[in-house]
């Protein structure tokens, strides 16, 4: 057994494993025709039951021919041109070799006696980042597991700066649209039921600063205290962005912590054409960037910026066995000092090795060019009667719907919508996401592959199209 430990005497065997499995990767890669198989979890899920864990099959190739049934058949595919649905992306093969890298040498950033170079090399992508927003010189920060856990670091740091007496009169304002996991943080944060106040957002889905203002200064009024402002870079939904210096500037006037949410929109940062669309975000206390959205790296790289580096302190522990205080003074760098996590993967290499490859600019081009791509599909839509389209797209987003014109009843098209988009997951043809607006269905393209094409998006639109007349034919049938 000890064969398969990855050690000085298997290196040749470790060579020969992970060849063997990159091989099949790349073929599967080579030969994927659609983005999924339609599978469903009924179907496959007796697969996966039937096999014993405890009897080992001992070799890599019968191992690797199950893992095409069990996974590899079936699995979603991003890099697909008509994988349109989630804010996931195909990944840049740098960064696919930092992660098969970073795993074999296991690496832990918690402290400097567990990784060394590791712990040097997020230092300086994180002071990189810092950079590129703009934070100025005393900025830190630390990479995260994503966008959520970001969001939740850097509110708890905003409640500990927060000057208050009762965690219940602390105010977190974000706009309608903002990422759920501002108001989960809330409640992990052992803030009160009412602690996340909702403001409405624009027609183009920005936040209305005009109401934020109201709501801050109706909190100041009621004896509140306004803990945190977040400002969404990006929303999920359709990547729209708050105007971020007008909220900076009521951010200022009520001494209130601007958290900006660039989990989507921090691929600007790398931006060649759009960069100026994210300004005003060097004002704020923290920022949340997901590398693993806009910056084509594999799942996970995430990181969350603060302009205060002592702000940080809020997520310092300090234990005998592992961070002891002296070592602060002997300077050694311990990056759990900073992180509410304790082993930690060096996912920062995986955008160290893209940006020595690649640099900034290449990341930034694939990303302007999927903005572009945005526009071209929005062109699209605007033009064809069988849709309607909400939002002009700010970053790589188009939200949609199926509205035929012989059809009058919401419900019923809510309906042809909701069956279509399942009905393409089914075929597998493509896989497309779906929202809410206004209370009715919609359907949603994440663009985020430079190699979708306008084409590609043509031949979707069809797809769902002929899906949602079809559940409208039947339904025709159904009723007479
Ligand atoms: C995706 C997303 C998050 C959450 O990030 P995870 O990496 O999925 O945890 C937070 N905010 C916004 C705006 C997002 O789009």
């Amino acid at each position: 057994m000890r064969s398969h430990l990855l050690n000085d005497t298997n290196a040749e065997r470790y060579r020969r494993t992970v060849t063997e499995g990159v091989e099949r990767v790349a073929a599967k890669i080579a030969a994927t025709d659609r983005p999924f198989t339609g599978i469903t979890a009924d179907a496959l899920a007796p697969r996966i039951e039937s096999i014993d864990l405890d009897r080992p099959l001992g070799d890599t190739t019968a191992v690797l021919d199950e893992l095409e049934e069990v996974y590899l058949r079936d699995a979603v595919y991003f890099h697909h041109p008509r994988y349109l649905a989630h804010l996931n992306c195909p990944v840049v093969i740098p960064a696919v070799l930092g992660e098969a890298v970073l795993s074999a040498v296991n690496s832990s950033l918690d402290t400097w006696d567990q990784s060394a170079g590791g712990t040097l090399i997020e230092r300086k992508l994180v002071d990189w980042t810092t950079a590129r927003i703009g934070l100025g010189p005393a900025a830190d920060g630390v990479f995260t597991s994503g966008g959520s856990q970001s969001n939740l670091q850097a509110l708890l740091l905003a409640r500990e700066e927060a000057k208050t007496d009762s965690l219940e009169k602390l105010r977190i304002f974000a706009s309608e649209v903002s990422h759920f996991s501002v108001k989960k943080s809330a409640q992990l944060l052992g803030l009160g039921q009412d602690a996340v106040i909702t403001i409405p957002v624009d027609h183009d889905k920005r936040m209305r600063t005009v109401a934020l203002a109201r709501e801050l200064e109706r909190c100041a009024q009621d004896g509140l205290v306004p803990m945190a402002v977040v400002a969404t870079a990006g929303t999920t939904d359709f990547g729209s962005i708050d105007p971020l210096p007008e909220i900076a500037e009521l951010c200022e006037q009520y001494g209130t912590w601007m958290h900006v949410d660039a989990a989507y929109g921090c691929g600007l940062l790398a931006s060649v054409k759009y960069r100026d669309r994210i300004d005003g975000i060097e004002h704020a206390d923290s920022v949340t960037v997901d590398y693993h959205k806009s910056f084509f790296q594999p799942v996970s790289s995430s990181a969350v910026l603060v302009k205060d580096a002592a702000t940080l302190r809020h997520a310092t522990y300090h234990a005998e066995y592992l961070n002891p205080r002296r070592m602060v003074q002997e300077r050694i760098p311990n990056q759990v000092d900073k992180s509410l996590q304790t082993t930690r993967r060096f996912d920062a290499l995986k955008l160290w090795m893209t940006l020595r490859t690649m640099g900034a600019d290449g990341i930034g081009q694939l990303f302007d060019e999927v903005c572009d791509l945005a526009v071209r599909g929005w062109e699209l839509l605007a033009a064809d009667p069988r849709y309607d389209v909400v939002v002009e797209p700010s970053l790589s987003t188009l939200v949609f719907r199926y509205i035929p014109a012989a059809v009058t009843d919401p419900a019923e098209i809510d309906r042809a919508n909701l069956y279509a988009r399942k009905a393409l997951f089914a075929s597998g043809d493509a896989v497309v996401a779906g929202t809410k607006v206004s209370g009715r269905h919609y359907l949603k393209f994440t663009l985020l592959n430079p190699e979708t094409t306008v084409d590609d998006m043509a031949a979707v639109l069809d797809l769902i199209a002929g899906h949602a007349e079809q559940y409208l034919g039947e339904s025709v049938v159904r009723a007479s």
